[in-house]
């Protein structure tokens, strides 16, 4: 008898056949060193963690060997990037390893990131250093745990190998999970082309995976709608700021995808950006709703040939469903700032109350975290230079009858604070991953107040403050 291979594979994305992707191992590395295997994950994707972290295990996570079942894929998407469109991007520097089915029947995408050039790689090294892998583990495993859907962090690994930007730094490889790979941006790049067939085998393959109620392409734009509404509203509400909102960075299943760039914000402000690569501020904390309706925009573009043979109606029913994005994300956004002031049924009226506060903070740079957190232990007022106007409003919120349990379980105590992670990311270029795994640890419990995490709460000190970040 033979034994259950490690990994429950099933491969639906590589059946669609020729154009969709490249078939492309990832490329082998010279010395694979496990930096981090996330055990729970592991377990929810039915892969014993023992396995994953043992010799097999690590070599499969750093690309130098492949698990049966595995079938390496690049894939092909476009993109409009910053508002104008590549037509051709692709995985350029991961691989699909394939497709898991979880205990429980739940399907996951298994992918390496920073495994080696691709056919898409146009000129890129195909690698990824260590600084965008810790970040991204961190980030991702901080949005899971805030309840945001997300791609998630399987594993990270160094490979004994230097990758070059502006100077020599140590490589690693991200193992990224996610319910699909398949963005904005893959239905634009068949779209584009005029490719009906496939475009029409993409449709049907995301409703089959994501939206299984949806009766046709309408629906499917609606059902992409609706999460992306959901999860903007939730970035907004945690201070998130995605840093690079292009279309091949947006996932059709509504998770969160690409932490290149981003960050959340310490002091708030609405404008904030921190993108390297921003210069116009297209993608500040405050434009990301306004992006998303764009970026759904395009969506519905690459879908309205397959709505039917009335193209007039197809084009009146996809706006009308992109239009619907507004108030689906306000009521979303009213639900979620109003959870953070402890309001569970929402008023109109609250909107004002929640608005007043953010313009407050925001003229007295208020930290965003700790004024929401603060509301629950009292402590708020510290967060203003000037007391008086928190006071008024305070008042005023008092008075609405806030729940503070409701507001306690809504403001995390910690956020990923770019200064810990630019910590986290020094001290493992110089070997030392204990940072790492301390901010791993208080990032995935981020409504717990724990005295030893304390520190990790703090906003940067001055002379700490990282205020620009890079695409890694
Ligand atoms: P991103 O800005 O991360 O969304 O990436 C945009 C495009 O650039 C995608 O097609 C990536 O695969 C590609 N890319 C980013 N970094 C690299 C790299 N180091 N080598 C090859 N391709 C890359
Ligand atoms: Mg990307
Ligand atoms: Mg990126």
């Amino acid at each position: 008898m033979t034994a259950a291979p490690p990994i429950a594979f099933d491969n639906s994305y590589a059946r669609l056949g020729p154009g969709f992707f490249s078939r492309t191992p990832p490329t082998p590395v010279v010395q694979p060193g496990l930096i981090a295997v996330n055990a729970r994950l592991a377990q929810r994707l039915g892969i014993d963690p023992g396995w994953l972290t043992g010799d097999e295990g690590l070599r499969m996570l750093a690309g130098n060997a492949l698990p049966a079942g595995a079938e390496p894929i690049a894939q092909a998407y476009a993109g409009h990037q910053f508002g104008g469109l590549s037509p051709q991007l692709g995985d350029g520097r991961a691989v699909l390893l394939g497709e898991v089915v979880a205990p429980d029947g739940a399907r996951f995408d298994l992918q390496l990131k920073g495994s080696g050039p691709t056919p898409f790689s146009r000129g890129g090294d195909g690698r990824a250093w260590l600084g965008p892998v810790l970040r991204e583990y961190l980030v991702s495993e901080f949005m899971a745990a805030a309840g945001v859907p997300t791609t998630r962090a399987l594993a990270a690994v160094t490979t004994g190998e230097a990758v070059w930007r502006e100077t020599a730094l140590p490589g690693a490889v991200l193992t990224r999970v996610a319910a699909s790979h398949v963005r904005v941006g893959t239905f634009e790049f068949f779209a584009i082309r005029g490719d009906l067939d496939r475009l029409r085998a993409l449709a049907d393959h995301v409703i089959a995976r994501h939206y299984p109620d949806a009766t046709g392409a309408l629906d499917l734009l609606r059902g992409v709608v609706a999460r992306q509404a959901e999860t903007v509203a939730q970035w907004m509400a945690l201070g998130f700021i995605h840093g690079v909102m292009n279309t091949d960075n947006m996932a059709v299943s509504g998770e969160t995808i690409d932490y290149g760039p981003c960050a959340f914000m310490d002091a708030y402000h609405p404008d904030t950006v921190f993108s390297s690569i921003d210069r116009g501020g297209r993608y500040a904390w405050a434009e990301q709703p306004h992006v998303a309706v764009w970026n759904l925009a395009q969506l519905a573009s690459c879908l309205i040939p397959l709505m039917g043979d009335d193209p007039d109606r197809a084009v009146a029913e996809a706006t009308e469903v992109v239009h619907g994005f507004p108030a689906l994300y306000q009521a979303g956004w009213l639900r979620r700032f109003a959870a953070k002031l402890g309001l569970a049924d929402p008023r109109p009226e609250d909107r004002s109350l929640i608005e007043r506060l953010l313009t407050l903070m925001a003229d007295q740079r208020a930290d965003f975290t700790r004024t929401f957190r603060g509301l629950v232990t009292g402590e708020a007022a510290a967060e203003f230079t000037d007391s008086a106007p928190f006071a008024d409003w305070a008042r005023d919120w008092q008075a609405r009858g806030p729940d503070l349990a409701l507001a306690a379980a809504a403001n995390p105590v910690r956020i990923p604070r770019n200064h810990r992670i630019q910590q986290a990311i020094d001290a493992g270029v110089r070997g030392d991953f204990a940072p790492f795994h301390r901010l791993t640890a208080a990032l995935s419990a981020p409504f717990d107040d724990r005295a030893e995490w304390a520190d990790l709460a703090l906003p940067p000190a001055s002379g700490e403050e990282v205020r620009v970040t890079y695409c890694g």
